[in-house]
């Protein structure tokens, strides 16, 4: 068996790493693979340009402003979703492509000509990673484990298996997320405790409180914020810094594009540079133009100004973490450890925070960005025998159940069931030769039907003529070690066992499944191309936005020949973008402008 790989797939960055062997003292020793740009967590976005190219990670990520309508970011959040759903209306508030109801009633995301599901989107991240991590092994990776938040319901989990399996991936386990990150400090091993973690992401902050009793993980609340993470530091940067700019300079840096980009960039480097230095500066020369001339933005920023900014969603997080404590039944003082996740932790007053309010400090020592992947690969070696089988068992994080007469909600394996485990069931007919008896299986916490999540229908067909009440079926629901959900009939009567063809109520279907795989090795060999392609492109159009504005500002210091000769470069290499130009002839009109460029700098500085 070749490695499984641990991806964590998050809503705004994912993470790749793999186990490589174990120390002296029988730890695993965990290798977090970095991208080809060196980069050791890839931004989980997906984009399409307008000739059909596919982009993947940062250079998907860096052309969001300008093709923002095909840009896919925070697919997490659709991931075994339904259309008609709230975390839909509310992705549909805030993000600039569109999103639409396929026939089955899920929500799909439409990216230029074609309309995906949250799976398909979701692969090509995946199949990124899976690169990015053949790359580094230098073997074909073909098993992984894949981290989900401790909440997601079994569409949401399915949603994510069926994401590797077009991506080439074989899901050996679907772990939870906070899991993971406690595994990742092998807190497996503890006796007995209560681990919370707190993990403030990119956009999203959730925070779970486990309890461990020797390897069995029991998750005994989980909360937090879907709409809150470090997207809101930024932006509480970037108003602060436009609204003085306004104030000042009359300008609004939020309402251009380009202005508004390069701020949002500057405002989360300038992020984390406080969360090592006291002091930093943000400095964007030609941010705008202004009656009078080019602007710029030089501002100085102390780490305390940037704590008064953004006190109050430091705030939230906590609140969240009491509304939690009080569903688990527990106060802070029960807590044993306090494990940090998501890049937003390193900043001090967030660890200030959480120990204050937990009264200890956190684990530290696994990078918080990389601890859920660290987790997953841990998880990964065990299950191939690598290093010792860890013992690791999650819990249901939602009861299963069928809609029984006038639309009651029966619970059969109740939430906090410790998984894998299994629950049969025996239905009957209602009225007299009745050859069939529908079910309706659903998941969730509330007492009717319809208030809870529809998994699937089927229907118990076949049933030799009966008076009503007689025939008995033993219907047995089974859920995986991955909280996935299987079923199967037996006639007791007959003692046949009966195909019972699930049809999910929501997901993609296995042969839809299948050709999303082909496809998705159809375009594997165009893809490098374009992606330099689209780098090249980017590269381009920032250089010819950073030279028109300089020829604005400094045109009187250069003489005629030359401004002429840069207007000539800056002109075809517009042209090119426009018609479509090929890499290599790009890279050569790019080359040359990039030298007149650094002709402009020398003018500039000799006067
Ligand atoms: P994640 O989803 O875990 O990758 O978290 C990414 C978030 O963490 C982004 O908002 C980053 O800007 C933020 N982040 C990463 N490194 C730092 C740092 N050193 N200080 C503050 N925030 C950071």
């Amino acid at each position: 068996m070749g490695k499984v790989v641990g991806i964590d797939l998050g809503t705004t960055n994912s993470c790749v790493s793999v186990v490589e062997g174990t120390n002296a003292s029988g730890q695993p020793e965990v290798k977090v693979i970095a991208n080809t740009e060196g980069a050791r967590t890839t931004p989980s976005v997906v984009a399409f340009t307008a000739k059909g190219e596919r982009l993947v990670g940062q250079v998907a990520k860096r052309q969001a402003t300008t093709n923002a309508e095909h840009t896919i970011y925070a697919v997490k959040r659709l991931m075994g979703q339904k259309f008609d759903s709230d975390v839909v209306r509310r992705q549909a508030g805030s993000v600039s492509y569109r999103m639409l109801q396929h026939e089955n009633g899920d929500a799909w995301v439409k990216a230029g000509e074609r309309t995906m599901s949250p799976p398909e989107v979701s692969a090509l991240v995946l199949t990124s990673m899976r690169e990015i991590a053949e790359t580094y092994l230098g073997e074909a990776v073909t098993e992984a484990v894949i981290t989900v938040p401790a909440y997601f319901d079994d569409a949401q989990r399915q949603a994510t298996k069926d994401a590797g399996r077009i991506a080439g991936l074989d899901v050996k386990r679907i772990l939870n997320e906070p899991t993971a990150a406690a595994l990742a400090y092998g807190l497996d091993k503890t006796e007995r405790e209560v681990i919370a973690v707190y993990d403030l992401g990119g956009g999203t902050f959730d925070i779970s409180i486990l309890e461990i009793a020797t390897g069995v993980f029991n998750v005994k609340a989980t909360g937090g914020d879907t709409h809150l993470g470090g997207e809101d530091f930024d932006r509480a940067i970037i108003d602060k810094l436009s609204e003085e700019f306004l104030a000042k300079a009359k300008v609004d840096l939020r309402k251009d594009r380009t202005s508004l980009q390069r701020l949002r960039e500057a405002a989360e480097k300038a992020k984390h540079e406080l969360s090592s230095s006291l002091e930093t500066e943000v400095n964007l020369p030609f941010v705008a133009i202004g009656p009078a001339g080019p602007l710029h933005l030089e501002r100085a920023i102390k780490r305390s100004e940037l704590e008064i900014w953004t006190r109050d969603l430091v705030e939230r997080t906590i609140v969240a973490c009491k509304a939690v404590m009080a569903d688990a039944k527990l106060t802070p003082k029960d807590v044993g450890q306090v494990v940090l996740v998501g890049g937003m932790t390193r900043m001090p007053a967030v660890q200030k925070a959480v120990k204050e309010f937990f009264g200890r400090d956190p684990n530290k020592g696994v990078n918080p960005d990389e601890v859920v992947a660290v987790g997953a690969a841990i998880q990964g070696a065990a299950l191939t025998g690598q290093i010792d089988e860890v013992l690791l068992l999650d819990v249901t994080p939602l009861s299963i159940g069928v809609e029984t007469g006038g639309g009651v909600f029966t619970k059969l394996i109740p939430r906090n069931t410790t998984v894998p485990t299994e629950m049969s069931e025996i239905f009957t007919t209602s009225v007299d030769n009745q050859s069939f008896v529908p079910v309706h299986v659903l998941q969730g916490e509330r007492e009717m039907a319809v208030d809870n999540r529809s998994l699937a229908r089927f229907e118990l067909t076949g049933i030799p003529p009966a008076p009503r009440g007689i025939p008995k079926i033993q219907v047995t629901f089974r859920i995986d070690v991955n909280g996935i959900l299987a079923v199967e009939a037996k006639d007791l009567g007959t003692g046949r066992v009966q195909a019972v063809s699930v049809t999910p109520t929501s997901g993609l279907q296995a042969d839809e499944i299948d050709k999303l795989v082909t496809e998705g090795e159809k375009f594997k060999e165009t893809d490098q191309l374009r992606r330099d392609l689209a780098e090249m492109r980017n590269q381009a159009e920032t250089l010819i936005y950073t030279t028109e504005q300089a020829l604005e500002a400094y045109a009187d210091l250069l003489d005629a020949e030359k401004l002429a000769k840069v207007h000539a470069e800056v002109d075809l290499l517009k042209k090119m973008m426009e018609t479509g130009a090929t890499l290599d002839s790009l890279r050569g009109a790019y080359a040359q402008l990039e030298n007149s460029t650094f002709e402009i700098a020398e003018a500039m500085y000799a006067t």
